[in-house]
């Protein structure tokens, strides 16, 4: 509930108004914002409502509240669930109230499935190229022993005793609106209206298992991480005729030594000599599809980037469109040279001095 809203705002009473005027103020309210109500019904404010009133209608909980407010009420009565009450309850008599269907929702009927979450882990080539994978899962599925009933094969089902077969109870409950009766799924049978006598031994009684399956997933080029990839109908099966869960796989893309992705270029680096740099010609580099030739032009310098068009990351499921490859280009200063190189790089040194002189050649 809203912490910060007062509970005689929520009812629209002044807070000397009597017991009477709290329930007058709570029906009119409530019809307003019952979710039934198509023109202004509000489910948030109906359940505000009707916690408000739940302590507003008591004497003792409305002198607490009065006194210490919400937090004193928390203290007074244990913990907040005991008066933030459930909204299942009320809405019954609500239906009643207005004259609408009365059931709680029903667990006999049909069940989907439920949901499979599965983490493939997969390398940075296959998320570029696409792949196909088996996983294993383990799904929920009816027991085939006993069909999903849970009992014992051969053996019958009793007639539940709680509610007589009829898989729901009654129940009168009072209300400010007098007596009501509210129908709720049994609890002894969970609506199935049949008992168990001798549960099935493969499942406990349970009526369902956790079975091993392997599955085909195709996994599309051009994946990103953490792409989530659906497959519908392949979770776990549904229950009584009640269609089965997807499955999601969330793709974990390893990282590659070589090759990192930028949306949909493919980012490398490539490290040149000096020589290569200042002279500029071919070399080789990696490419997701194999060695390639790069151009350097003339003197190229550390940090500019090349690219090789159409060898990047692909659109998703398209292979036909791709990024590029981005390539930094880093140029390595030698840190031990021969005896030759040596003099090469002295005579280099004594043509640039003396490139230098004449540059600076009005300081003599
Ligand atoms: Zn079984
Ligand atoms: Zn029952």
């Amino acid at each position: 509930m809203s912490q910060t809203k007062d509970l005689y705002e929520i009812l629209g009473v002044s807070r000397d108004a009597s017991e009477d005027e709290v329930k007058k103020a709570f029906r009119q309210q409530a019809r307003k914002y019952h979710p039934d109500n198509k023109e202004t019904g509000n489910e948030e404010l109906f359940k505000e409502l009707n916690q408000a009133y739940e302590i507003l209608s008591d004497p003792e909980k409305r002198s607490v509240y009065d006194q210490y407010g919400l937090n004193g009420l928390r203290n007074a009565f244990g913990d907040s669930e005991s008066f933030d009450f459930g909204f299942g309850d009320l809405s019954d008599i609500f239906s009643q109230f207005f004259g609408g269907a009365t059931k709680t929702r029903r667990s006999s009927g049909p069940e989907r499935g439920a949901d499979i979450r599965y983490e493939l882990a997969i390398s940075f080539l296959e998320a570029i190229k696409g792949c196909e994978k088996q996983i294993t899962i383990q799904p929920l599925e009816d027991c085939g022993s006993c069909k999903g009933t849970g009992a014992k094969p051969g053996t019958q089902l009793k007639t539940c005793k709680t509610c007589n077969g009829m898989g729901e109870v009654k129940r009168v409950a009072e209300s400010f609106f007098g007596h009501v009766t509210q129908i709720t799924t049994c609890p002894s049978c969970n609506g199935s209206g049949k008992t168990i006598q001798n549960p099935c031994i493969e499942c406990n009684g349970k009526g369902q298992k956790r079975v091993k399956r392997t599955i085909d997933v195709k996994v599309p080029c051009g994946v990103d991480d953490s792409s989530r990839l659906r497959w519908g109908g392949k979770g776990e099966p549904g229950r009584k005729g009640g269609p089965p869960g997807d499955l999601y796989v969330v793709v974990n893309i390893k990282e590659h030594e070589l090759f990192s992705r930028n949306g949909q270029d493919i980012v490398t680096q490539e490290k040149i000599s000096f020589s290569q740099a200042a002279l500029g010609g071919n070399i080789k580099v990696a490419t997701v599809d194999g060695e390639k030739t790069l151009q350097i032009p003339t003197g190229v310098q550390t940090g500019t980037v090349l690219k090789i068009p159409g060898l990047g990351v692909p659109k998703i499921n398209n292979m036909a469109r791709r990024g590029d490859q981005l390539i930094e280009i880093i140029v390595e200063t030698p840190t031990k040279l021969s005896a030759e190189e040596k003099k090469i790089f002295e005579q280099l040194a004594l043509f640039q001095e003396d490139k230098g002189k004449k540059k600076f050649g009005f300081f003599n």
